[in-house]
């Protein structure tokens, strides 16, 4: 689903990605930890060309991203992105929030994109919330709200970048089980995360990053139990 090959990124002099190589198969969810300014968001936002890269090569669903004459507007559609700000639409309603971007992209009428929108509302467990503007909503209503959002353009993969970092902490387990869920469901699924606990339940391969490389990786239980590089060491033990 996801190539990423000799991935090196650059603002101005300093090198932030300093070679990733990186493959994502369908149905895998992927979780990246590591210290903060390590290059995680940066990572993951050259993944949907929310930044340029420098040097190497991404491949998205077969598209090489890189490519000039690849329509990037077409990938981003096939790639569903949740940010740790939820970056709703503050004007407008819950639902409508949700069928902008069917409408506007895919060309749904009215009627098939409020009806597509209410089911993935009733998914996230906010049918009732659909009338209800995001400000009425508490932040774990909002992020879920957001996963459905970026889910009403029916994308073959998710991003997530620290999606429960901004929320109160009785309020990230419904974001995690609502993410949970679309694991199970199969959707790949790229995950920046500090819930180490989602990372060994949910992750089918854990990255640790540091310093703009891939430092380790495994699956979840070796990683975090047994892992081989002193700098993973020395990160799981000050955060676990
Ligand atoms: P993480 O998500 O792991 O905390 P980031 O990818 O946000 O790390 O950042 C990695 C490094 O890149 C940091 O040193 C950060 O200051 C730098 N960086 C990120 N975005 C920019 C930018 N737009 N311009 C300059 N430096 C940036
Ligand atoms: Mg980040």
């Amino acid at each position: 689903m996801i190539e990423v090959n000799d991935l090196h990124k650059r603002f101005g002099d300093t090198e932030v990605l300093k070679g990733i190589d990186c493959t994502i198969q369908p149905s895998e969810v992927i979780c990246v930890i590591g210290p903060s300014g390590s290059g995680k968001s940066t990572f993951l936002r050259c993944l949907n060309m929310l930044e340029p890269i420098t040097s190497g090569e991404v491949i998205v669903d077969g598209y090489h991203i890189n490519d000039p004459k690849t329509d990037i507007n077409m990938v981003r559609t096939e790639v569903g992105m949740v940010f740790q700000q939820f970056n709703l639409f503050p004007h407008k309603k819950v639902i409508e929030n949700l069928m902008l971007a069917p409408q506007k992209v895919r060309k749904l009428s009215n009627l098939e994109a409020r009806a597509r929108c209410l089911k993935l509302l009733e998914k996230v467990g906010l049918a009732d919330k659909a009338d209800q503007y995001p400000q009425q909503l508490s932040g774990g209503q909002q992020q879920r709200v957001a996963i459905a959002r970026a889910l009403a353009m029916e994308p073959k993969m998710m991003l997530f970048d620290e999606p429960t970092s901004a929320l109160d902490p009785e309020l990230v387990g419904e974001v995690l089980a609502v993410m949970k869920q679309l694991a199970n469901e199969g959707m790949t699924m790229f995950v920046v995360t500090h819930e180490m606990g989602f990372a060994r339940e949910v992750g089918d391969r854990v990255l640790f990053m540091d310093e703009g490389v891939i430092v380790e990786e495994g699956v979840p239980d070796q990683l975090f139990s047994n892992p081989q590089s002193e700098r993973t060491q020395e990160f799981l033990n000050k955060i676990l």
